[in-house]
């Protein structure tokens, strides 16, 4: 088959468009041919090196993947060949401590498809059948390959972890992002209101459109003071962070007492400062997040089906053009997901 791959860290260059080692299906696996798969922040630690493939080089990234069934192995049941078909990105052990009390996005082994396992910038992709679930035939393959880890993940993020309420008022960082225009849409469908960041003034309809009632250019005005303001000086209930460093360190003042911030990625860097007093004498929450269960995946897909919500996507990519997807993410130009389409 013919993949996007790397076998050397570092920018947009680094992405090899070639042949590379055809996937086979083994017991209880099946092999998908990607229809789309959406490109994620997590990409770019991998190929930079911040967050390196632990199965080593060469590695092919792509952590959301729409696509048909192409291969079964022995033993699967319920798949036929040809199938729409959305793949789960999380794989876990499901034997460990956490696994067996059914909280498997923090199992001990837990892994991603495209950072532990080769993924989705290529024509075939190999997983367990047991993450491979029907695609509605209300959902396109486009659209499809934006929910998988960008909207699953900000869907535990705002809905179960923050616990977003009608009411409530939220900041969500950066509205073009995947992460970002999903979390705006998920904190409105919860009957919050919202406000938003952008880089670029040319991001602020994106953001309008998606639902966020106040978007600030961070690069601009304060987002703090923006976020004050916005509030009559109270603060946000929730903050949506997925950025680090000064935003992380910032969105935490922008808090309301009582208020919940909910980290789901670090793009920008690993580290963020934590003002202490903030957080005890205000009673802060500050939370984790990864991924979501695929109980909640199904949850969101029925939402998109039905029209509720809506993947933002920016543009598709032929598979052959990776190197420019790359760095078109890399360049922060992105008004929602950037995807890569394999010619068929
Ligand atoms: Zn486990």
């Amino acid at each position: 088959m013919k993949a996007a791959f790397f076998k050397e860290h570092g920018g947009a260059e680094k992405i090899l468009y070639d042949d590379y080692r055809d996937p086979v299906a083994g017991p209880g696996e099946a092999v998908v041919r990607v229809k789309a798969c959406a490109l994620n922040q997590v990409d770019m630690l991998l190929l930079d090196g911040r967050f390196p493939p632990p199965e080593g080089l060469p590695h092919v990234n792509g952590c959301e993947v729409t696509g048909t069934v192409e291969m079964l192995g022995t033993g699967v049941q319920g798949l036929e060949r040809g199938q729409r078909v959305i793949i789960f990105p999380g794989f876990s052990c499901g034997q460990c401590e956490y696994c067996l009390a059914g909280e498997r996005t923090v199992c001990v082994r837990y892994g991603y498809l495209g950072a532990h396992k080769d993924g989705g910038y290529a024509e075939l992709v190999k997983v367990p059948v047991a993450n491979v679930l029907p695609l509605d035939e209300r959902i396109s393959f486009e659209r499809g390959a934006a929910v998988p880890l960008a909207m699953l993940t900000s869907w535990h993020a705002v809905v179960a972890q923050a616990g977003v309420r009608p009411g409530h008022t939220v900041l969500v960082q950066a509205a073009g992002s995947g992460v970002g225009s999903a979390a705006i849409q998920i904190a409105r469908l919860c009957g919050a209101r919202v406000m938003t960041t952008v880089g670029s003034d040319d991001k602020i309809d994106l953001a309008r459109r998606l639902g966020a009632e106040h978007v600030v250019n961070y690069r601009t005005r304060d987002f703090v003071e923006e976020a004050k303001a916005w509030t009559g000086k109270r603060g946000v209930d929730v903050v949506i962070e997925h950025i680090g460093g000064d935003t992380f360190e910032k969105s935490v003042h922008a808090l309301t007492r009582r208020g919940t911030l909910v980290t789901i990625g670090s793009h920008d860097t690993h580290w963020g400062r934590l003002d202490l007093r903030h957080v005890y004498s205000k009673n802060l929450r500050v939370l984790g997040t990864n991924l979501g269960s695929i109980t909640e995946l199904r949850t969101v897909l029925d939402h998109v089906a039905t029209g509720r919500l809506t993947p933002a996507v920016d543009r598709a990519y032929p598979l052959e053009d990776a190197r420019h997807a790359v760095q078109y993410v890399l360049d922060r130009k992105t008004k929602g997901k950037v995807l890569l389409v394999p010619g068929q």
